[in-house]
């Protein structure tokens, strides 16, 4: 039986940093461990994570915490998140200094460089909307196994204002965290839509604050490092309220943002020295290929503020997705829609099988609706509705989608077939 090699417990796949351990040989079903479960399951029966060792277990929670490597990151990456290579690789390698900020070991280094503080690094990503850009923070925390808080600038306002204090993103944090606040302090806060908060953004609202500048103040705060009160179940702050304390000077902030006409503030910049040197030759658009000579001074001018700016150390930029790649996010990464969906048909007892010309019409729908790979799910949705009704009584059945049916709404062409395993 041939399988993945992957710690049974944690389901990392093996590496030099985090090997795996094979059970015996005559095992059918390939079972191992890996080295990160070896050292946790080492803790646990030492009693590191007992309330008495609690101040031990810190330190040693710190030392044990292996880092993955920026290449490790990355493969990981490349297996859920299609294309955006640059971005991939520089998303990597910020987390990877991040962590080992917080997992270095001074005691190894040289007494002259003991004393240097690293700063904290945080990222900017600058894409279109369904570009990947909270699927990558998505992964790596998941891989990494710490908490994530997704949020949205949109909704956050200065205090006194109608709608969300911005503290209630460590609320959140700390719920993704299952209320360990030192779990919740190596988090990652991942907050989408920055640029809506922008001085100069159409999208401020009256109600929050006039200039957009109160919110990104409220959001420096944190996003810089500091002791943070935060109400428990969020909500509004409001005296006689009990209080949590949040250190926020290990979180990592990952932001995101679409920055329409970002890059006609680039092109000015550049002035008559772009001409000629961005061009399509990468099947790019003008637009997205000035995105990438974005410089700090460029977002300020965007309207964040310098402060906020000089908190966003890394800076990439994710492209839209083109049609080849819609096709590779439909049928490539590991829980690819497609897959999905051959995997609920196999599961009563049906093969589904889609046309090339079917997920050639899926990619180019997604296109023309202009959200992204978001829109894959609804288009795959709409197409499959009926069909998923009907799939009960659909056992034995091989089951093929033209092109027809998504654009058409044309049923399927069915087949009965002898070989099919039945239902699971
Ligand atoms: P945004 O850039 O707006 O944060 P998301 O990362 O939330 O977009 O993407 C929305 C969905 O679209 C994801 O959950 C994923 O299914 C799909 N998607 C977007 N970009 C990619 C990509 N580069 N590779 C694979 N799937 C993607």
């Amino acid at each position: 039986m041939s399988k993945k090699q992957q710690c049974s417990f944690c389901e990392a796949e093996g590496s030099t940093r985090n090997p795996l351990i094979a059970a015996k040989d005559s095992n059918p079903y390939g079972i191992y461990i890996c080295k990160n479960c070896i050292i946790t399951s080492y803790n646990v029966l030492n009693g590191f994570f007992d309330e008495k060792h609690s101040s031990d277990s810190e330190s040693n929670d710190i030392q044990m915490f292996d880092v993955p490597s920026p290449k490790e990151l990355k493969t990981r990456l490349d297996e859920y998140v299609i294309g955006q290579e640059e971005a991939k690789r520089v998303f990597s390698v910020a987390v990877y200094n991040h962590y080992k900020r917080i997992a270095k070991n001074e005691k190894l280094l040289s007494p002259s460089l003991r004393a240097v503080e690293l700063s904290k690094s945080n990222i900017l990503l600058i894409g279109p909307t369904g570009s990947g850009k909270t699927l990558m923070a998505q992964t790596l925390a998941k891989f990494l196994d710490i908490p994530i808080a997704i949020s949205d600038a949109t909704s956050l306002t200065e205090a006194g204002y109608v709608g969300e204090d911005v503290e209630n993103i460590l609320t959140r944090l700390l719920q993704a965290a299952d209320g360990d606040v030192k779990k919740a302090e190596k988090g990652i806060v991942f907050i989408d839509e920055i640029d809506k908060i922008s001085r100069l953004s159409e999208n401020r609202s009256i109600t929050r604050d006039v200039s957009g500048e109160g919110v990104q103040q409220a959001l420096l705060k944190i996003i810089e490092g500091s002791v943070v009160n935060i109400p428990p179940k969020g909500g509004r702050k409001h005296p006689n309220q009990d209080f949590i304390q949040i250190d926020t000077s290990n979180i990592l902030f990952v932001c995101g943002g679409a920055f329409d006409g970002l890059s006609d503030i680039i092109k000015r910049r550049l002035g008559g020295n772009v001409l000629g040197f961005h061009g399509k030759k990468k099947g790019k658009s003008e637009e997205d290929s000035l995105l990438e000579f974005v410089e700090p001074d460029d977002l300020i001018n965007y309207g964040l503020i310098p402060e906020l700016i000089g908190r966003l150390h890394m800076i990439t930029v994710l492209h839209p997705i083109t049609k080849e790649a819609m096709i590779e996010i439909l049928t490539k990464p590991k829980n690819a829609l497609i897959k999905q969906y051959q995997k609920i048909f196999e599961l009563d007892g049906a093969v589904l099988k889609f046309e090339k010309t079917a997920i050639d019409a899926i990619a180019e729908l997604a296109i023309a609706r202009k959200t992204g790979a978001r829109g894959l799910r609804a288009i795959l949705e709409e197409a499959m509705i009926d069909l998923m009704y009907d799939l009960p009584e659909l056992e034995g059945y091989e089951i093929t989608l033209s092109k027809e049916c998504i654009l058409e709404k044309q049923s399927p062409i069915l087949v009965k077939k002898t070989n099919i395993p039945k239902r699971a």
